[in-house]
């Protein structure tokens, strides 16, 4: 079976295949990106949720591929931002904005921010598409934004979130640790438990 990973950010496309690692290797899946189809645009993130943009990135390299498609829309949604960066989360800081510019303007926007302010979580939609026929699944990772940047490890604004009851950020975890907790872990979760349902693994 082939599948094609609707998604360029190479760290996600990582997470993925480790979260999906047995389901890959024990269906004989083999697991595409966009960059192996030329003939595939850029999608424009134009939704206002997780779930329209994630949807629109799986139908439309779907119909360019031919092929069964995931897509990954995902972000951080700090409570007292009301819900900031959320579907902005990789623009932050700016339409070519890096990991390390939005990081640093998060914490100068809670600079101010009592820890019961701090509270945040990731959340992730996963959607599969088979041309227009598309399902989706969500998954949520519920924590607290630090005051400052710690640890390496993993992407995006992991060195500033520490999940609910750790005291170590995404970034100080090793990969296993973070897919257990992960936004991105529990929605894969989902999605794999409805295809061994449908009989699809
Ligand atoms: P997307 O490509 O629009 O889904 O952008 C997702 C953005 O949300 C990433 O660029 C990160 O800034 C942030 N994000 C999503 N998932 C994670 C995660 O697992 N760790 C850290 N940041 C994440």
């Amino acid at each position: 079976m082939n599948i094609v990973l609707a998604t360029r950010n190479k760290k996600k496309v990582e997470e993925i295949k480790k979260i999906m690692s047995e389901v890959i290797s024990g269906a004989d899946i083999n697991i595409f990106t966009p960059d192996d189809f030329t003939q595939c645009l850029e999608v424009e993130e134009d939704g206002n949720t997780f779930e329209a943009n994630a949807v629109k990135k799986a139908v439309y390299i779907s119909k360019c591929t031919g092929m069964t498609a995931i897509a990954d829309d995902s972000g951080l949604e700090v409570y007292s931002l009301n819900g900031a960066p959320g579907v902005l989360s990789a623009r932050y800081a700016g339409e070519s904005a890096d990991d390390s510019a939005n990081c640093e303007k998060l914490l100068n926007e809670m600079s101010s921010f009592t820890d019961e302010k701090r509270k945040a979580r990731f959340a992730c939609c996963i959607a599969v598409a088979a041309g227009d026929d598309v399902k989706t699944f969500s998954g949520y990772a519920e924590g607290i934004i630090g005051t400052e940047l710690h640890g390496k490890k993993g992407f995006g604004y992991d060195p500033l979130f520490y999940p609910e009851g750790h005291s170590r950020t995404f970034a100080e975890m090793s990969d296993d640790e973070k897919n257990a907790l992960s936004h991105r872990g529990k929605a894969l979760n989902e999605l794999q438990k409805y295809m061994k349902e449908k009989g699809l693994i």
